[in-house]
């Protein structure tokens, strides 16, 4: 953890949306770092934040949120935000 402070939940949706990307249903949606970065900011603003100071903290809470009941909650939110970005991409044509 090189910040002083580390988001679990933001590390945990990055990873999420990487793999919902990747996926089968989500392939004729854009890729570009825009719509990425809009996907994660959206999903993080529906979701409960979860800091950790150390990396013990952070092993803990990951553990904790690291459940498929739930990881099914949160890509439920990755899932709206992708459709929403994918309806209004801020990305340039
Ligand atoms: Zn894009």
């Amino acid at each position: 953890m090189s910040k002083k402070y580390h988001n679990v939940m933001e590390e945990l949706v990055e990873s999420l949306v990487t793999v919902q990307m990747l996926g089968p249903d989500f392939q004729v949606f854009c890729k570009c770092e825009k719509c990425r970065t809009d996907i994660i900011a959206l999903s993080l603003n529906s979701l409960p934040s979860h800091y950790v100071t150390t990396a013990d903290g952070r092993d803990n809470v990951f553990q904790r949120l690291n459940t498929s009941e739930n990881l099914k909650w949160v890509n439920k939110r990755i899932i709206s935000a992708i459709y929403l970005v994918g309806k209004y991409p801020k990305h340039d044509e």
